[in-house]
């Protein structure tokens, strides 16, 4: 579970942030406003934690620039103690939710985890591994801002691959989405769309690998360039 931190207070965010991987989750820390737009625009996190005061400019930005490019990550806002008014504008930018600082640490644990169960609206949200985007409204795949298309079945299994980014799809899954339950497939088929797929994602530089787990299935990630 990765979680962006927009914090530019350096001791709070040092906190904060040791005290989430210690609750178990992968914390990227942005100081302002900049380095937040370029790290939501790089990476997936499942929850953003934003302060609103940000050296650079208004965290609202973010949550505003975000919705409007049909990003649903769950967003909780950091306000302090007397700002109602902040509380308001980020619930209506978009935020999820909001805490008051100071805050307890197990109070920020429960909320993540909270809207980590929110049931989301997927439509429309885009998804982001690596340089590979795919963007469920239109189901249209990009690298980078370029167009990418695929022959149907290919097409098919990247998405479900994308969908389940860092997670294992077995090779029945896959099968049962490219052909249905009632088609014999040959049992290499299923591997040759995934290797053309390979080498595309390869070509392309999309910054992603589809690995084959043995006896288990696939599963795409993110590689470090
Ligand atoms: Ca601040």
């Amino acid at each position: 579970m990765r979680i962006l931190l927009v914090e530019d207070d350096a001791d709070l965010a040092d906190a904060v942030a040791r005290n989430l991987e210690r609750s178990g989750f992968t914390v990227d820390v942005a100081g302002d406003l900049a380095e937040a737009a370029a790290s939501v625009e790089t990476r997936t996190h499942e929850v953003v934690v934003l302060d609103l005061g940000l050296p650079d400019g208004d965290g609202l930005e973010l949550i505003t620039a975000m919705r409007r490019r049909g990003d649903a990550t769950p967003i909780l806002v950091l306000t302090a103690r007397d700002a109602v008014e902040d509380r308001v504008r980020g619930l209506e930018a978009g935020a999820d939710d909001y805490l008051v600082k100071p805050f307890a640490h197990a109070e920020l644990v429960a909320r993540i985890r909270a809207l980590l169960r929110r049931p989301r609206d997927d439509l429309g949200r885009e998804i982001r591994v690596g340089r590979l985007v795919f963007r469920p409204a239109s189901g249209e795949f990009l690298v980078g801002d370029e167009p990418l298309v695929l022959p149907r079945r290919e097409h098919m299994a990247l998405e479900l691959l994308v969908r389940r980014a860092g997670r294992v799809v077995s090779r029945g899954a896959l099968e049962d989405a490219l052909w249905g339950f009632d088609d014999e497939v040959e049992s290499n088929v299923l591997e040759s769309h995934v290797s053309r797929l390979r080498r595309r994602l390869r070509e392309l530089d999309a910054g992603v690998e589809i690995r084959a787990l043995r006896g288990l299935g696939y599963m795409l990630r993110e590689v470090k360039p």
